[in-house]
């Protein structure tokens, strides 16, 4: 059940005007007045499976165009309420709905997405940071109040779709488009305005303060609404999406929320065992090495990843240890590990060697 206009009205207007922003809904069905009802109903079928929202999910102007339908027909196939909707044609004086113009003026066309990437220091990934974007984007006009017409001038019809802001594809089919003309206003400006040559919108440079939240990955996206480009003729902002790039850290690798490192040992340490400090992102922590650890063995460090972007908490941090063999002993230390392996028990050769090491 839709009642009163499909848009969101900005502000309410006294009853007079309300008859004068309708729709042509003859025009939006794409019928003449003289219709009857069984081609009325005919025509607002064909119309609306074009249009219906459940094939065009998407697309906004289809859903847009979609409502204009379903209004037209709710109020033209109701035999009292068009009578009601025939007269007041007659006594705006059965010209072309110049209201129309007026409905997408104040309610328009949302505007683009405005994309802007954003490089971060690793550290900024980690702890969040505010940002102050610079960003050209486009917004309405100061010099015409985003209408596109010379401050004064007078709009006139649009010739092209003769004010219904729709134009039909073809004589047999029922498919209509957003005339391209007056970009479905119903409108033309008979004198463009200097300043932004008639389009109601200017690219100005200006700066947006973004939050980043802590966690942002490579190509991660941050919609900020509203801080897009402004619509044509005063309609509102799209949003503005901040997709990040994170530098590489030269100690942590990061996947998801979690970190990887490496941690040199000596093979003293790996032999008899160790705590070590290990410096994390979030403070240093005390690494127990157990006697007898292999080179290669990761070590798990909870909660010391990357924060969630999108819930509570920390990602773990991975610590892989290797062991570092020294070279170009003295001849005592040489002397010391032969002594070593005097004393160590044989290791087997040959293929079952390899499995010793897991
Ligand atoms: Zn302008
Ligand atoms: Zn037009």
């Amino acid at each position: 059940m839709q009642q009163g206009a499909p848009r969101a009205s900005p502000a309410p207007q006294p009853a007079a005007a309300d008859r004068d922003h309708m729709r042509d809904y003859y025009a939006v069905l794409g019928i003449s007045v003289d219709t009857t009802q069984a081609q009325i109903r005919r025509a607002y079928q064909r119309l609306a499976r074009r249009y219906s929202p459940d094939v065009n999910l998407w697309d906004r102007e289809a859903q847009a165009l979609f409502e204009e339908i379903s209004e037209a027909y709710r109020v033209l196939s109701d035999p009292s309420a068009r009578t009601l909707y025939d007269r007041h044609g007659a006594v705006a004086g059965g010209t072309a709905p110049v209201g129309a113009g007026e409905e997408s003026r104040r309610g328009g066309r949302r505007g683009e997405d405005l994309h802007v990437p954003v490089a971060l220091a690793f550290q900024h990934a980690v702890t969040g940071i505010t940002v102050d974007l610079s960003v050209e984007r486009l917004s309405d006009c100061q010099a015409c109040g985003a209408t596109g017409a010379r401050p004064g001038a007078v709009p006139v019809r649009c010739g092209h779709c003769g004010g219904a802001g729709l134009v039909w594809l073809g004589e047999t089919t029922a498919r209509a488009e957003r005339c391209p003309a007056c970009d479905g206003s119903g409108e033309r400006v008979a004198e463009p305005c200097p300043a932004c040559r008639g389009r109601g919108v200017s690219r100005t440079r200006t700066v947006a303060r973004v939050v980043i939240p802590p966690g942002m990955d490579t190509g991660a996206q941050l919609r900020i609404p509203g801080e897009g480009h402004s619509g044509p003729f005063g309609g509102p902002r799209g949003d503005l999406i901040v997709i990040t790039r994170v530098h590489d850290d030269p100690v942590f690798t990061r996947k998801g929320d979690n970190l990887y490192c490496e941690l040199p040992l000596t093979i003293v340490e790996a032999v008899l065992g160790a705590r070590i400090p290990v410096h994390t992102l979030h403070g240093d922590v005390d690494l127990v090495i157990p006697p007898g650890s292999q080179s290669g063995q990761v070590f798990r460090i909870r909660s010391r990843g990357m924060p969630r972007l999108a819930a509570e908490g920390r990602g773990d941090l991975y610590v892989t240890v290797r062991v570092e063999i020294p070279r170009g002993l003295d001849a005592r230390t040489q002397e010391l590990f032969r002594e070593i392996g005097r004393l160590l028990p044989e290791v087997p050769h040959g293929e079952s060697r390899s499995a010793v090491r897991t």
